[in-house]
């Protein structure tokens, strides 16, 4: 099949390389013509494990190819995917102006029928808004299809090659064809393509991502609890999470959710809610919450160090607002810099990664160690923010001659309290007793 994919950032790249892997046609259109040269010369613009391969592969094979003229890529294709910006516009609600502005563009373009298939997030009633736009723009019949993208960055091309379940909003039964032909490779183990209406679709999204925003929340409250009352929360997280109605994945403690989708999900279905005169009081409460547990480790240290942090020097572990990623929207760890540096700490962070997308944003606010045990010299303490692979098992004979005190605050619960007791550090994690 002909698929044009407009937006090729990480839901964009993601769907078009894995599309072409199934054989189909795909060319992605991308405004940024920096970025869109890089592609054509074979430059992966992200870091996503895996998706080098297939993208190098149906580039070589040239099923995968790239392009800024919005004209020529959609004039050949059956399905155009949306996977544009949505990010949260100045009240909280999600800005609709990349989605919908690409709709009149491609409305005043078509010349056959089309299926267009908004795979941003995107509140209830945006398929009804791109369809008006459309019948505003084009005689041209075309099928505007919600089919909600449900990735995650780090396992991003496993999870579009093996999808749990596909979400598909259409009442028309040729798009509804279309759709279930072109995902039909991605469920031949047997998960569910699941086809409903457009507003269900739009919604499912919101509320699987609220849900699980929500389940981290509620695990951080219980931690933070677990400090005042002496209790363990990896021993609760393993006494609830074997519990099948509550499942073991997603209960681990941190220093709040990030990334680009959780907190403008929760704020945009917290504010669409607002709009049906609707008060969702658990997100307000999860987003008030989350705020909080940004700063979590700050406070700690704060506590720790009496004399304040001003003059004081950190190794800051992980940058990215989760392993396995380059992406540092909304990353906990800028946040914690942020508070650190207002109270005259020095840092110096070191992420697999991400370093250099935190360079672009922090510029020289903290330094960047190209390795690990660098960013350790002579530090105060190590703050751990993401729990990449590398960060849980280190050389602690390494790490103790470099660092100026066997001081860590952890973040992510990385070490068995017990070496840490052995080891004579002073360990600060999440929901755990603190080692002194
Ligand atoms: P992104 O910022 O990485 O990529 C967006 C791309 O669109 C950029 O490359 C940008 O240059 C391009 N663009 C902007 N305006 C354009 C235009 N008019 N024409 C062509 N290209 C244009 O965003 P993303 O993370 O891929 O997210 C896209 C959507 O998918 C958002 O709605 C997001 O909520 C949703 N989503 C994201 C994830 C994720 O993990 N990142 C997962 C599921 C859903």
């Amino acid at each position: 099949m002909k698929i044009a994919v407009v937006g090729t950032g990480y839901v964009g790249l993601v769907t078009g390389t894995c599309l072409a892997e199934t054989g189909n046609d795909v060319i992605c259109v991308d405004i940024n013509a920096e970025k869109v040269a890089k592609m054509k010369q074979g430059e992966i613009p992200i870091y996503e494990p895996g998706l080098d391969l297939l993208f190098q592969r149906n580039i070589a094979q040239k099923r995968l190819t790239f392009t800024t003229e919005l004209a020529g890529a959609i004039e050949e294709a059956r399905i155009i995917f949306l996977a544009l910006p949505t990010p949260p516009g100045g009240d909280g609600s999600a800005d609709l102006s990349y989605v919908l502005g690409a709709a009149k563009n491609i409305a005043q373009l078509v010349k056959d029928y089309k299926v267009v298939v908004t795979k941003s997030t995107v509140p209830v009633g945006t398929a009804d808004k791109v369809k008006a736009v459309f019948e505003a723009h084009t005689q041209v019949v075309v099928d505007v299809v919600s089919n909600p993208e449900f990735l995650r960055e780090g396992v991003a091309v496993d999870d579009f090659m093996k999808p749990d379940r596909v979400v598909v909003g259409t009442r028309s039964d040729r798009a509804r064809k279309l759709m279930e032909e072109l995902y039909a490779p991605y469920v031949r183990s047997g998960n569910p393509v699941i086809f409903m209406d457009e507003r269900s679709s739009e919604l499912t999204k919101y509320a699987a991502n609220s849900f699980l925003a929500t389940k981290i929340t509620f695990m951080n409250e219980i931690a933070n609890l677990c400090e005042l009352v002496n209790a363990d929360v990896d021993m609760v997280r393993r006494g609830i999470g074997s519990d099948a109605r509550i499942g073991k994945r997603f209960l681990f403690p941190g220093v709040g959710y990030g990334g680009s989708c959780f907190p403008k999900d929760v704020q945009a279905l917290a504010k669409s809610a607002s709009e049906y005169d609707y008060n969702f009081k658990i997100l307000n409460s999860v987003m008030e919450v989350n705020e909080r547990q940004k700063t979590v480790i700050v406070d700690k240290m704060k506590k720790y160090y009496k004399e304040g942090l001003g003059g004081k020097k950190f190794a800051l572990w992980g940058l990215a607002f989760k392993p396995d990623t380059d992406d540092i929207r909304e990353a906990p760890a800028l946040y914690i810099i942020d508070e650190l540096v207002k109270e005259g700490a020095q840092v110096v962070a070191y992420d697999p990664e991400a370093i250099e997308n935190v360079r672009r944003a922090k510029g020289d606010m903290i330094g960047y160690a190209e390795d690990p045990y660098d960013a350790l010299a002579g530090a105060d303490a190590l703050i751990i923010v993401t729990e990449w692979p590398l960060f849980r098992t280190p050389d602690f004979d390494r790490m103790e001659n470099a660092l100026k005190a066997r001081v860590i605050f952890d973040g992510r619960n990385l070490y068995d309290l017990q070496r840490m007791i052995d080891r004579g550090y002073y360990y600060n994690s999440i929901g755990r007793q603190t080692i002194t």
